[in-house]
């Protein structure tokens, strides 16, 4: 087994012209960084086989590093499919709405750190930051490694349509580290919209992971179902969900929005120039 690694070691490392021995240790040297590409594993035993030098480890440090860039960029496409709160981190928060942060970055913590299964329902009327807030636990989520959607039921009423397997989609939702249900009560109200918002939930749930809502409906609204489906529906959500109430007025969006219309100007400034 250790003849095999240490062959397998041997055809990875390239040996370079400028490469030397060491005259005291016998180890052959890396002529670019001067560290050692052989190293003697076994204390009682002489016998040296091939192992990263600095400069190699550094080079394979740094692909790896892109790669896992690579697949945060691809989760974070895949989370919000052209919605412009792709970029929302809370760095971007302009702080105004405090115990909001403190509730939004509290729960990013717990869901990033011990796989959380709390759900957060923010509700409050349009254009208070709800949504930005949950892309922030999203993003955050997926810079911590974990998969995320952000999504709204509309939405997925037409990946069901587009799809003939219905139980994939769902499948997606329910395994996805982090769900973002955006918007939640906005969608037009049917026994079919209903069916769908049930089978969501209630699969969520089951999944034991953790999610969270936006909504402009109020707690009133909630707390008076108009039918047996809405209660049945809401009854689920509530049964893990923390709610919270986002007042006041969404400033953290707009600069996002100021920010990107910034650099989209400026990188039409530069290919006009070219
Ligand atoms: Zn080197």
């Amino acid at each position: 087994m250790f003849d095999v690694l240490a062959t397998k070691a041997e055809e990875a490392i390239p040996i370079r012209d400028c490469d030397y021995t060491d005259e005291a240790t016998g180890l052959l040297m890396c002529g670019k960084c001067h560290t050692p590409k052989q190293c003697r594993p076994f204390p009682n035993s002489d016998e040296a086989v091939y192992c990263l030098c600095a400069c190699m480890k550094a080079d394979d440090d740094a692909m790896r590093e892109r790669l896992r860039q690579n697949e945060i960029e691809q989760r974070r496409n895949i989370c919000f499919h052209g919605s412009d709160l792709i970029r929302a981190t809370f760095a971007d928060d302009d702080g105004k709405a405090a115990s909001l942060t403190e509730t939004c970055k509290a729960f990013s913590e717990r869901v990033t750190g011990d796989s959380s299964r709390d759900w957060l329902l923010l509700w409050g009327d349009c254009g208070t930051g709800k949504s930005f807030m949950a892309a922030c636990i999203a993003n955050a989520a997926i810079d911590a490694g974990m998969t995320a959607r952000f999504i709204t039921v509309s939405k997925i009423e037409q990946h069901l349509w587009n799809n003939p397997d219905k139980a994939a989609v769902y499948d997606e939702m329910n395994h996805t580290g982090l769900l973002v249900i955006d918007d939640f009560g906005c969608e037009r109200r049917t026994d079919y919209m209903d069916e769908i918002k049930f089978n969501l939930i209630d699969g969520r749930l089951r999944s034991g992971k953790p999610c969270v809502i936006t909504t402009n409906l109020t707690l009133n609204d909630f707390a008076a179902p108009a039918d047996l489906t809405q209660k049945r529906i809401v009854s689920r959500m509530f049964e893990r969900a923390t709610t919270f109430h986002v007042q006041g007025e969404d400033r953290r969006f707009t600069a996002l929005k100021e920010r990107a219309a910034r650099s989209s100007s400026s990188s039409q400034a530069t290919t006009e120039e070219e």
